[in-house]
């Protein structure tokens, strides 16, 4: 478990599985009491956004208008909507695009080439997207909860505690921002577009189950229902939770699932994931290859390789052991150096380590690439940036 002082935690959680049992999510102070962010044109279904407009007045094909200002230009700047009648536009802009995230730093680096940014919800909480852009490609990763309560002692982000749900809408309003940015040139390499997003971010993305099912719908639907990135290239993370892999298998959609694993025993993930004494490796991994059956997608499978901890010889052999009693070629590894937090005792490996670990996983026909760690001259792992602004306010929120 995190060493964070957990005396006046409720015992209660949010993410399935976590409110009963040998497993409880980590609740940050006050989680239940932050409200809920303003409803976004990306929260309304069909009948709710024709409802809204005739409210205001409006017939249901303004509706469609919107949608492809948002969807198809990434617009919400109302008063610029020309297609618009001009008495309305403000009304609109209120109703149906209230600022739902504010910029509040941007870090560069890579050249220009990544650029991670500290966002500021309506509650004063904060998150944050990274932006990749690599030659063939361009990925945002994206957050999808406010905090995480799965208590990795590790991770930045699991110091947080959960403190709450993301809505949809402020999901989905990091993609169009990034998207927005590619398509206006304001990413090193001139204009682009925005081609893959991954939910490793700040939360457990299982633990928000439908605001994330109706971004993913969103980012992957065609103009004007969503944005366009093809499903094929969206990953949805998570750290274990085998109800929310199930479920995903059963939505037809082929995103790329991301198991983050960290350890191959037990005992040791029992220690540096927590939520595995609710789920154990073998279910976690019954589930991920499962959905690789259903899905036809190569499973991911983080690891992040550990110091001393989890990044030996032995460890990459009982991983190699655990995927094959599966098969072949159903699962790829990505072993991720870990980018430690100040003050912890979880360090990076050594770079013979990391090479003789993924060595280990060729030798047994895995196939596992080490993931590159753009950004971490700009405090790459998720929360860290988030941590290091609550450090310096005293508190996040
Ligand atoms: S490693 Fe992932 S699941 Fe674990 S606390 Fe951090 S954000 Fe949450």
């Amino acid at each position: 478990m995190s060493d964070q002082d957990t005396t006046d935690m409720p015992e209660t959680g949010i993410t399935p599985g976590g409110t009963t049992g040998t497993f409880r999510d980590v609740l940050a102070k006050g989680h239940a009491r932050r409200g809920k962010p303003p409803l976004h044109f990306a929260d309304m279904d069909a009948d709710e956004r024709i409802e809204a407009a005739r409210e205001l007045g409006l017939p249901r094909f303004r509706v469609k208008q919107l949608a492809n200002h948002y969807y198809g230009h990434f617009d919400v700047e109302a008063s610029e909507f020309t297609d618009f009648p001009a008495s309305a536009r403000q009304a609109a802009q209120e109703r149906f695009f209230p600022p739902l995230i504010t910029e509040v730093t941007r870090q560069v680096a890579d050249g220009g080439m990544t650029v991670k940014t500290l966002w500021n919800l309506f509650d004063d909480a904060k998150i944050e997207s990274v932006l990749m852009r690599y030659p063939n490609r361009t990925t945002l990763c994206i957050s999808s909860q406010v905090g995480c309560g799965m208590g990795c002692p590790f991770c930045a982000t699991g110091k947080l505690g959960l403190m709450r749900n993301m809505s949809a809408g402020e999901i989905l309003e990091q993609v169009r921002v990034a998207a927005r940015m590619m398509e206006r040139g304001e990413v090193a390499g001139g204009p682009g577009r925005l081609s893959n997003v991954v939910f490793m971010g700040m939360g457990e993305p299982m633990g928000n189950y439908r605001a994330i099912m109706g971004a993913v719908r969103q980012i992957s639907a065609l103009p004007p229902e969503g944005f366009g990135i093809s499903a094929r290239n969206i990953t949805v993370s998570t750290v274990g939770v085998v109800p929310g892999i199930r479920k995903l298998a059963q939505e037809g959609i082929p995103v790329r699932l991301a198991v983050s694993l960290h350890a191959p025993s037990n005992e040791l993930r029992d220690e540096l994931v927590p939520m595995n004494r609710r789920f154990n490796v073998e279910q976690v991994l019954d589930a991920a290859h499962d959905y690789y059956l259903a899905s036809k997608r190569r499973v991911s499978i983080e690891y992040a390789l550990m110091r001393g901890i989890n990044d030996q010889e032995e460890h990459a052999r009982l991983l190699a052991r655990r995927l094959n009693h599966y098969g072949d070629d159903w699962a790829h590894v990505n072993p991720i150096p870990l980018n430690p937090i100040e003050g912890s005792r979880w360090t990076a490996s050594k770079p013979e380590d990391e090479r003789r670990f993924c060595e280990v996983l060729h030798e047994a026909g895995i196939t596992a690439t080490l993931r590159d760690t753009r950004g971490q001259d700009i405090d790459g792992a998720c929360g860290q940036l988030a941590a290091k602004v609550r450090d310096q306010r005293g508190s996040i929120a």
